[in-house]
């Protein structure tokens, strides 16, 4: 599998993986194909995620400029094709509490807000692309977080009521027995707390409903086109161009756009050179549950469900009844499809659902998320190098980005405009960069034994 610690593309019209996504979401639609030639354009974007068909299609809609994204593969041939369908108001990993200690109230509230606007552009869209026949499947609105030991218990209620004070936020505590009568009777979950607003969707059809609106208002989506060099002309004044080499044809940009996020190939530019650490998240789908096994597991519930362990385990029933189940994959691309990984998903899953102890699963397959040294999104424009400053990047959501994602993309498309963000860290800040970052493989081996440790005995 492509590994963009040691890899300088990440293929070229390569085939989405064989998840379940890619099986059951039917043809996509229509995009511009490969570049077959040379062109000039004012916004390219590299990368056809979530982040860089949001810049395109806010660009085009708010700003009147028709952007070109290129994409090595297909559309949402990343982490957007291939993530567990979560739509939550959060991206990365720090807390509110640590937010509020480091830069204050107002800033906290601020951070805030810019999440709740993610979910509210991606309700706003996905009923748009319902519109023109593109439906990702909304489930029951639900995001259930379990504690996995009972001690955990009280940090979630305690996070609830700082939520509940500070943001006005509905936060239901809910009791063991509450949890395993109600919702689903997982025997790894020691209470919980319920959100009332996040919800499961199709994150494929996701991305190509986000893909039919952007190329309705005039951007142009290319497949199959990963750029494989980069030189600037004139790169000692503000008006540098900058060439994007793609196997077929040079692409000559007034504003580049860097959306490649967990995939970003090794050396791929130096704004953002050792400033990521990609990880391997896993997936598995189950065959669908039987109305008995159903019964069994007391599954009432299509909320999305995550718990609180330092390594933490997703889970969610799909439209069809079969159980979606993820957690941390292989460290190294190599490693990455080795079976060891799925089975012991299913081996956990088989612990919270005893019931289950005969379920296979029928798809297994992994992506790269995108880990920020602070835990933060970061959404920049250069001022480093005035050849720069044409250069714009939004990476590391640290696994959780399907809905900011598009937040980031609006505010890319309005930094692109030459309209200020909001005075943000989020915003105004470049990513850290790693310290000794030839180790980071090390650092996130000793983090995961910590983790395994720290979940099981502490
Ligand atoms: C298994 C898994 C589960 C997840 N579950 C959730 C979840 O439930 N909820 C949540 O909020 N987040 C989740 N995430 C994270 C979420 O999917 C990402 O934060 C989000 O999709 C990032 O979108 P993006 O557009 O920035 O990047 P991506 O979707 O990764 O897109 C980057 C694109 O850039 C392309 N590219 C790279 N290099 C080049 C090049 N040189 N030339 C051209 N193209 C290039 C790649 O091919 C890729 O398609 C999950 C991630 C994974 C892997």
């Amino acid at each position: 599998m492509y590994d963009p610690l040691h890899d300088k593309i990440p293929g070229c019209g390569d085939a989405y993986p064989d998840s379940y996504w890619a099986n059951v979401s039917g043809d996509a639609p229509a995009d511009d194909g490969a570049i077959d030639h040379d062109i000039d354009v004012d916004v390219a974007i590299i990368g056809a995620g979530y982040t860089g068909l949001s810049c395109a299609l806010h660009l085009a809609q708010q700003h009147g400029i028709k952007a070109s994204v290129f994409e090595a593969n297909k559309t949402a041939w990343g982490c957007s094709g291939r993530n567990a369908g979560f739509i939550l108001k959060s991206s990365g990993r720090k807390s509110y509490s640590n937010m509020q200690q480091q830069w204050g109230e107002e800033v906290m509230r601020g951070i805030y807000g810019e999440m709740c606007a993610g979910v509210e552009t991606v309700k706003e869209l996905i009923s748009q692309a319902k519109a023109q026949g593109i439906d990702c499947q909304p489930q029951e609105a639900g995001y259930i977080k379990v504690a996995h030991k009972p001690k955990m218990l009280n940090e979630l209620i305690a996070l609830a009521k700082l939520q509940q004070k500070m943001f006005g936020y509905d936060v239901e505590i809910l009791s063991k027995d509450e949890v395993r009568q109600q919702y689903m009777d997982d025997r790894n979950a020691y209470g919980a707390i319920r959100y009332q607003d996040g919800f499961g969707i199709n994150p494929l059809k996701l991305a190509w409903g986000y893909q039919q609106l952007a190329r309705n208002a005039g951007a142009k989506i290319y497949t199959a086109s990963p750029v494989i060099n980069w030189h600037e002309e004139n790169s000692d004044t503000a008006s540098a161009t900058q060439l994007l080499h793609t196997p077929n044809g040079i692409v000559k940009a007034k504003k580049v756009v860097i959306a490649t996020n967990g995939y970003t190939p090794k050396g791929f530019h130096s704004l953002v050179t050792n400033r990521t650490l990609p990880v391997l998240s896993q997936i598995i789908v189950t065959e669908p549950l039987s109305d008995e096994q159903i019964t069994a597991c007391n599954f009432l519930t299509s909320n999305v469900v995550m718990d609180t362990r330092a390594l933490k385990y997703y889970y969610r029933k799909l439209p069809d009844n079969r159980l979606l189940f993820g957690g941390r994959g292989a460290i190294t691309g190599k490693s990455a499809d080795d079976p060891y990984y799925a089975q012991r998903l299913l081996s956990v899953l088989k612990t919270s659902f005893p019931a289950l102890a005969n379920i296979k699963y029928h798809y297994a397959w992994s992506g790269w998320i995108c880990m920020a040294l602070d835990d933060l999104p970061h959404i920049y424009q250069s001022h480093d190098k005035v050849s720069q400053s044409n250069v714009f990047y939004s990476m590391g959501y640290c696994g959780s980005g399907v809905s900011f994602s598009v937040q980031a993309g609006k505010r890319l498309a309005e930094k692109v405009a030459g309209i200020e963000s909001p005075n943000l860290p989020l915003y105004q800040k470049a990513l850290p960069k790693f310290p000794l970052a030839p180790l980071r493989r090390l650092g996130q081996w000793s983090y995961f034994h910590y983790g395994k440790i720290k979940d099981e005995y502490f």
